[in-house]
């Protein structure tokens, strides 16, 4: 089916009155067609339809859930060409990229439908009752975690597949049994049609109730606003800047019945190259970090943002030839304007700090294009000075040089919260590294070695979360099928008849989900 700017109230599709215009990234042109702006009404229908669903979507059995997940990645890999030539549009990213994305976020659905069979998540418990306890008998308690209710999910600018209209926080939300309201981000809506079309379509195959999955659409904060606000949605899944995740962070808190919202808003991911590896291979790591930097016009939560380095000749080395390769590498597109225009008032913020040098930049090939940037500052700088640390979203770097170990660990534990915290090392660095970990573990979701933080894989032992601000929970991950915990809550039965139990809970399930009975875990 062809674009036609609708929204999803379920499976029907909804015009409005008001209606903007998908931009083309490289162009800065409007792109055909018109996008339907979802009004309050079309939220109130869209929520409370997503309330309908979630009784019977919830209960239905585990194995339609798994076969809808599959079922989203089927339809979304048969949008074939059309999807990934509107995403190219509309992004500005490019087409090896975007296959890429696609790749992911297919294999995320696959991922979260093994998931639900396996069963883990539900995590049974049961303590058999003690009736001969002194000096009171125990009761029989069984636990298992059921979902919160209807989710809204802010698609993000910057992965218009893998956490957009189908992308992570729906997967695991639907995952989890959770109906999932969309708000599509205003750069992407053709694009995030075209998903939620794929998605509406296998909701229909499977039979499952209609409000399962909605879609709506439309630029300026209201829409989003009142989609937190309705009192149907039980938690919120946001991927954007930190001033937009506060904003609805504070929106949940005001509710009369307020509601978690999982955030990802912002991360430098520092790297910290240690003296040994700094000196057996600088060059390779400075050609290594530029590629990284300016992957995808550094529009990755998890850019390398800051490097931090021990004043060395070999540091001298690194930074030159980090320039160099910067030098040689040209300004790309970014996803928006209003991105765009963020990133040059970020440079200029650092170009206009007294105690930071700009040491490099990227090649300046065509107008509208981001270029690269790479700033330079003295430990002691950084530390008495405020912001250094603050995300410039795009391929901006800033190098801390610092004049020994003791100054490298305040460095770092002045660092605000991160996705990501990356070490570069030898064996010779491992007695330095072993101090640093346990600064870097406070700070930080992942730690990585000899390696670049740009390129989450998805798996089971995956955390893309961390402190804050680099997410509004610490506790959670939005990636990886740990991601489902986000939407879940534990429910204890006690002294519960058998007969009124869940099944996976009675004594005489044939389900083989893992549980933990009396203390150990065991498959029942
Ligand atoms: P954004 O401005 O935070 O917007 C993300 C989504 O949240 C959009 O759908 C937006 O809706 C909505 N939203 C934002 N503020 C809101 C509010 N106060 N009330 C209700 N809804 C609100 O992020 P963006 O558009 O993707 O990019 C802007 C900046 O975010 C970037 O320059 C970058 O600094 C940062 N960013 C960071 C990451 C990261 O991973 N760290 C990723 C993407 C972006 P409307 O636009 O329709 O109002």
């Amino acid at each position: 089916m062809p674009i036609s700017g609708e929204l999803f109230i379920g499976p029907e599709r909804v015009l409005s009155t008001d209606q903007f215009q998908a931009i083309d990234a490289s162009s800065r042109q409007p792109l055909a067609g018109e996008f339907a702006v979802a009004t309050n009404e079309h939220v109130a229908r869209a929520c409370i339809l997503a309330d309908q669903a979630f009784e019977p979507y919830r209960t239905a059995d585990l194995e339609t859930r798994a076969l809808f997940l599959e079922a989203c990645a089927a339809n979304i890999e048969k949008l074939g060409e059309e999807l990934l030539s509107r995403a190219a549009a509309e992004t500005g990213l490019a087409r090896g990229r975007l296959e890429t994305e696609r790749g992911r976020t297919m294999s995320q659905l696959k991922l979260f439908a093994q998931v639900v069979r396996q069963g883990d998540w539900l995590g049974l418990r049961v303590d058999h009752a003690q009736v001969d306890r002194k000096p009171f008998p125990r009761s029989d308690l069984r636990q298992r975690r059921i979902p919160l209710g209807p989710v809204v999910v802010f698609g993000a600018s910057n992965f218009p597949l893998a956490f957009s209209a189908g992308g992570g926080d729906v997967a695991s939300a639907l995952a989890a049994g959770c109906p999932v309201v969309v708000k599509a981000h205003p750069a992407h809506p053709g694009t995030s049609e075209l998903v939620a079309g794929a998605i509406v379509d296998a909701a229909r195959e499977l039979a499952l109730p209609p409000g399962v999955y909605s879609h709506l659409s439309g630029p300026g904060n209201e829409l989003g606003a009142a989609l937190v606000a309705h009192p149907s949605i039980q938690a919120v899944g946001f991927t954007g800047s930190r001033h937009g995740g506060l904003a609805l962070i504070a929106l949940a808190a005001q509710r009369q019945i307020p509601i978690p919202v999982y955030a990802e808003m912002s991360s430098v991911n520092p790297v910290v190259v240690l003296p040994a590896a700094l000196k057996a291979r600088g060059d390779v790591l400075a050609a290594a970090f530029v590629a990284s930097l300016t992957l995808g016009t550094g529009q990755f939560c998890t850019n390398p943002g800051l490097v931090v380095l021990i004043d060395s000749p070999e540091a001298d080395r690194f930074s030159g030839a980090a320039i160099a390769a910067l030098a040689a590498t040209p300004g790309t597109c970014m996803l928006t304007p209003g991105i765009h225009a963020a990133f040059e008032r970020g440079v200029a913020r650092l170009c206009s700090t007294p105690a930071v040098s700009q040491i490099g930049r990227g090649r300046h090939d065509a107008n509208r294009t981001a270029v690269g940037a790479l700033f330079s500052v003295a430990a002691a700088d950084f530390l008495k000075t405020g912001g250094l640390g603050d995300e410039v979203f795009g391929p901006s770097s800033l190098i801390v040089r610092c004049s020994g170990e003791s100054e490298l660990m305040s460095v770092l534990r002045k660092l605000e919260g991160q996705l990501t915290a990356t070490l570069h090392l030898d064996q010779p660095d491992y007695a330095l590294a072993k101090s640093l970990l346990p600064i870097l573990e406070r700070k930080a979701g992942r730690i990585l070695v000899n390696g670049w933080p740009t390129g989450v894989e998805v798996a089971p032992a995956m955390v893309h979360g961390g402190p804050y601000p680099a997410t509004s929970d610490a506790r959670t991950t939005s990636v990886g099928t740990l991601a489902i915990d986000r939407f879940l809550r534990p429910v204890c039965y006690q002294d519960v008849p058998a007969a009124l139990l869940p099944t996976e809970l009675r004594e005489d399930s044939t389900l083989r989900y893992q549980r933990m009975v009396d203390g150990t875990y065991r498959a029942s």
